[in-house]
């Protein structure tokens, strides 16, 4: 039993539900959870808690309290692209497009408007932390820091020039100085971002490798994401992506393979043999029509499995619970099997499985003692959520993102019944509309 805390807790959550996701499968009724200096220090049966001293007891009566969601992959600044091309092929539509419109409008400005556009959206959505992977990374982390979020923030490496980096090398400088700047921030971690092995050289790869040994940091990486990209590939080197990524070395366990919609058995034995991470995007593969990753055949082999939004550009929302449920439904329909990825496998794969990918599964990803107080609390109240048998299975396939009605990082109260604390919700509605009406006048 655990032992009730001396001091007294900041704050007190008294949820009708309660899952922790660690230990799995477990849904506890009636528990409260007790929050001190932003770390959750306390889960026990409501009578115990009854006892204690908080400054501050929030009744969470009709809700249930979770992990954070964790999202983890995404490029936060391209809410700003969101709609603006749809119903295209990968390749066409970053060619004729994204790519475009990337080198006309993407300046600090912009990556600065699009991001906290995206980290408002993902807190009304009930994600704690989000993975992002786009330009001007030293712009992203003060705005992470600045909103209260948590966040890893991957270093753009391309062969190309892009905003705010003339070459690979000058992008990978930038990254070393921001990792040097951030690597005792409580909230943030950096990782490098080579976009993808068709964008990256050997050369350039082994530069990464290099650095990632000694600064012990993730790679994050779009690999296999369509199946033109590998037959491309294996004319061109004759070897698939991911083996090319294991005979430079890059593959083990802080590499984070984005997308993975093409897998046989030797890139599984890969992905197992360097217990690699797969990042699951589901929604932006259909939209693509990129392919299907095999979560169920990843998730028995052993291969742990997180999951993103991708960009908004290709989704078209930053909305976890919704892609969370679109990946149990599809896992279900490319395995054949009907048990595949069952509620709380889902949502332990957006919460603890993404946080063990992006390495911070020692901080955040599940309610645990000692871990960071990142919650939400889903509210499963009302007319479209009853009856309530099974209330994991509620949140995965009956709940949308307006169930979430608070967000809490790190003990900070971010969403607080529906409404954003720290950002101005008109402002950034506002703001968006702006620049949507300058991009949709150009393009
Ligand atoms: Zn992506």
């Amino acid at each position: 039993m655990p032992r009730p805390p001396a001091e007294p807790l900041d704050l007190l959550l008294l949820p009708t539900w309660l899952v922790p996701v660690e230990p799995a499968g477990v849904v506890l009724k009636n528990h409260a959870l007790g929050i001190r200096d932003g770390r959750i220090v306390l889960i026990a049966p409501r009578e115990e808690a009854d006892q204690l001293i908080a400054k501050e007891t929030r009744d969470l009566s009709g809700m249930l309290l979770a992990p954070g969601l964790v999202n983890a992959h995404g490029h936060a600044a391209m809410t700003l692209f969101r709609g603006l091309a749809d119903d295209l092929p990968l390749m066409a539509w970053l060619r004729e497009h994204v790519w475009p419109a990337e080198s006309r409008w993407v300046d600090e400005a912009f990556i600065k408007a699009g991001t906290e556009l995206a980290i408002a959206e993902q807190l009304q959505s009930g994600i704690t932390c989000f993975s992002d992977m786009y330009f001007f990374p030293e712009v992203v982390s003060q705005l992470a820091h600045k909103h209260g979020i948590r966040a890893q923030i991957t270093i753009p490496v391309l062969n190309f020039p892009i905003p705010g980096a003339r070459d690979a090398d000058e992008a990978l400088r930038k990254g070393v100085a921001l990792f040097d700047d951030l690597k005792h921030h409580p909230r943030l971690s950096i990782a490098f971002g080579p976009h993808a092995p068709y964008s990256v050289s050997d050369d350039k790869l082994e530069s990464i490798r290099t650095l990632v040994a000694e600064m012990d940091i993730g790679i994050h990486m779009h690999v296999h994401e369509t199946a033109n990209e590998v037959e491309e590939a294996l004319r061109e080197h004759g070897e698939r992506p991911l083996a090319r990524l294991a005979r430079l070395q890059l593959l083990g366990p802080r590499f984070q393979a984005v997308h993975m919609t093409q897998v046989n058995d030797d890139d599984i034995a890969l992905l197992v043999e360097h217990n690699c991470s797969v990042i699951h995007c589901p929604e932006s593969n259909l939209k693509l029509a990129s392919g299907f990753c095999p979560v169920e055949r990843l998730w028995e082999a052993g291969v742990n499995v997180g999951i993103g939004t991708d960009g908004a550009a290709s989704n078209n929302d930053l909305d976890l619970l919704g892609e969370t449920r679109t990946a149990a439904l599809i896992a279900k329909a490319v395995s054949g099997s009907a048990t595949a990825l069952n509620a709380h496998r889902a949502l332990r794969m957006a919460t603890l499985n993404g946080a063990r990918a992006l390495g911070l599964d020692d901080h955040t990803g599940s309610l645990e003692v000692g871990k960071f107080a990142d919650l939400v609390a889903f509210d499963l109240s009302r007319l479209a959520q009853q009856p309530v048998y099974d209330p994991v299975s509620q949140l995965i396939y009956s709940c949308g993102r307006d169930c979430v009605r608070h967000v809490w990082v790190a003990g900070k109260h971010l969403l607080d019944d529906r409404q954003l604390t720290r950002m101005d919700e008109e402002q950034l509605i506002a703001s968006a509309q702006e620049w949507g009406r300058k991009i949709g006048s150009k393009h």
